[in-house]
């Protein structure tokens, strides 16, 4: 959070007031934002303003009250100063404000607003909603969502990472345990994934971004959900506990489902 700091000041913004809650050099209360970025670290010594500033401190008897300007920035900044009313305590307190969605400020705050805000915008993958949708269960959409990703801690990553592990399957113990051996190729798990799967489909995909796609197109029911979804359950539950040996409580022999 705290690293979020600097970019704080970019979604708020002060209604000057009385003028005595606002910063004059880090809220933005002027067209230039944060003075302090504008004028640099200089800028407090040139305006023989404190760091710990409010507003109202740089008026006197009403009016705004700044010496000389004897750079560009802090003429820039002394220009925009005085598009701003000088604060009086008939205006009121200080009101901040946050950024809506439309890029206009409000005071009511919405983390998910500030959250679209500040987040970097990737490409609309297609197998979005085959991860997302109404009938979810939490859990294990977000397995689903790391599975398709690629980001489970399996071990061939760990090894990446330069953890001191293994790099065989915890499954089976005959293969380097990546994504793809993890949910399809391991003997252990092409068991379970078949038995779910062909309950839905006659030839079950075998691979996470093929059997997206099917199941989309069958989103309308929910058993359609439950095969991706379930073994991403199980197989992200085992990553997660990887190293403290805890598998699901199941056995091959538990799952020689039907056929379709
Ligand atoms: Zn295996």
């Amino acid at each position: 959070m705290l690293q979020l700091r600097p970019i704080l000041s970019h979604y708020m913004k002060c209604v000057i007031g009385d003028g005595a809650s606002a910063s004059f050099w880090y809220d933005s209360w002027t067209s230039l934002g944060p003075l302090i970025e504008v004028s640099g670290e200089s800028g407090p010594r040139s305006m023989r303003l404190r760091k710990g500033a409010s507003v109202g401190d740089a008026t006197r008897d009403g009016a705004w009250h700044l010496p000389p300007a004897r750079s560009p920035e802090i003429q820039e900044i002394q220009t925009a100063i005085t598009a701003v009313e000088p604060p009086a305590p008939s205006n009121g307190p200080d009101i901040f404000q946050w950024r809506k969605s439309n890029d206009t400020f409000g005071s009511a705050f919405s983390s998910k607003v500030t959250w679209e805000n500040l987040r970097e915008h990737a490409a609309t993958v297609y197998w979005h909603k085959a991860i997302w949708f109404k009938e979810r269960i939490p859990r294990n959409s977000f397995m689903a969502w790391l599975a398709l990703l690629r980001r489970l801690p399996t071990k061939d990553r760990l090894l990446r990472w330069g953890m001191n592990v293994t790099g065989e399957c915890v499954l089976c113990s005959s293969a380097m345990e990546t994504h793809h051996h993890l949910f399809f190729e391991c003997s252990y798990s092409s068991v379970i994934w078949n038995a779910f799967a062909s309950q839905i489909w006659s030839n079950p995909p075998s691979d996470l971004h093929a059997a997206a796609p099917f199941q989309l197109q069958r989103l309308h029911s929910r058993k359609a959900s439950l095969p991706v979804h379930h073994l991403c359950h199980l197989e992200g539950k085992k990553c997660a506990h990887l190293h403290f040996s805890i598998l699901p409580n199941i056995s091959p022999a538990s799952f020689s489902g039907p056929a379709a």
